[in-house]
């Protein structure tokens, strides 16, 4: 069966199941959006394109983008980095403040926000202008120059992110967010923000699947740095559901409350799936769905 094939019938399995789930609201913009879209995009590491339904429509990363802000910091700091956040599950919400309280201001892992927000404070020390420079990266590895951030959606956040902020000051008194608080917490709404269609995520993301390049053969990270960031999507990618993750679709990821889910088969494909309605662990419930259907019919992941 094509991949084609596969991602046709898996969505004639799916495409009537009941409405279930909410959009996130706790930023408002994010609310907005058409609750019933939904898209698919894989891309090869051949270089091959097979989609359904909206590709091209862009959505709200969020966390999705966490994969790449680690990764740019990662070149930079190389293992420096981890001892300022950890590599762990962390079995609690991704906003979750008592964990980080118990952990001395050291987050869990860099997918859940705290962790999230000491990477956007280690690029300050990296980059001249970090909005820029780092929309300047996901430009490149997606090679779409019309790729952006959302002002409506980070100004959203930032009038309603009273749990970040919570996070960043715990953190700053545990001395493990050196800028200004300000700095920092601008710099995350805005790459939370960052608008990517299904095809531009599977594109931004192909160098986890192909050992560090990009289909260009350009290479990015080490061969060993993808397979590390693979493994950190493998067992912290999403959120208190990373293990129901890895049982039933089986491959390394990252979803976002934008309702997207990227998900990679190293050596073989990146998939990504957009559908906003998301269960209470903050997935999106028909790209969940999706994607385990996907792996079980075409009886392809890494297990
Ligand atoms: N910007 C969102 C937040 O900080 C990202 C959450 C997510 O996608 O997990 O809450």
């Amino acid at each position: 069966m094509s991949y084609q094939e596969a991602i046709d019938e898996v969505y004639e399995m799916i495409k009537n199941l009941p409405k279930e789930g909410q959009v996130a609201n706790y930023i408002p913009e994010l609310a907005k959006v058409n609750q019933d879209i939904f898209a698919v995009h894989l891309l090869t590491v051949e270089g091959d394109n097979y989609h359904l339904g909206e590709n091209e429509h862009i959505f709200s990363v969020q966390s999705i983008v966490k994969v790449l802000t680690l990764t740019l910091a990662l070149e930079f700091e190389k293992d420096k980095l981890w001892d300022r956040v950890n590599m762990e599950p962390s079995g609690n919400p991704f906003n979750s403040v008592v964990q980080l309280e118990y952990e001395n201001g050291i987050p869990r892992n860099p997918f859940i926000n705290a962790g999230a927000i000491v990477v956007c404070d280690i690029l300050l020390d990296h980059l001249k202008d970090p909005a820029e420079n780092f929309l300047g990266f996901v430009r490149r590895l997606t090679n779409n120059p019309k790729v952006s951030y959302n002002k409506r959606i980070s100004e959203s956040e930032k009038a309603n992110g009273f749990r970040n902020y919570a996070l960043a000051h715990f953190m700053k008194a545990q001395h493990n967010i050196k800028h200004k608080i300000d700095d920092v917490m601008d710099f995350y709404f805005a790459i939370c923000s960052l608008e990517l269609s299904c095809r531009d995520a599977c594109h931004a993301f192909i160098l986890f699947a192909n050992r560090g390049k990009l289909l260009t053969g350009e290479r990015v990270i080490t061969v060993s740095q993808s397979k590390r960031i693979n493994a950190i999507m493998q067992t912290c990618g999403f959120y208190d559901q990373a293990g129901l993750f890895s049982y039933k679709i089986g491959l390394p990821g990252k979803s976002g409350v934008g309702g997207g889910i990227v998900a990679v088969h190293p050596g073989n494909y990146v998939i990504t799936v957009y559908s906003p309605r998301l269960n209470n662990k903050g997935n999106s419930v028909l790209g969940m769905k999706f994607l385990e259907e996907f792996t079980t019919i075409t009886e392809v992941s890494i297990f």
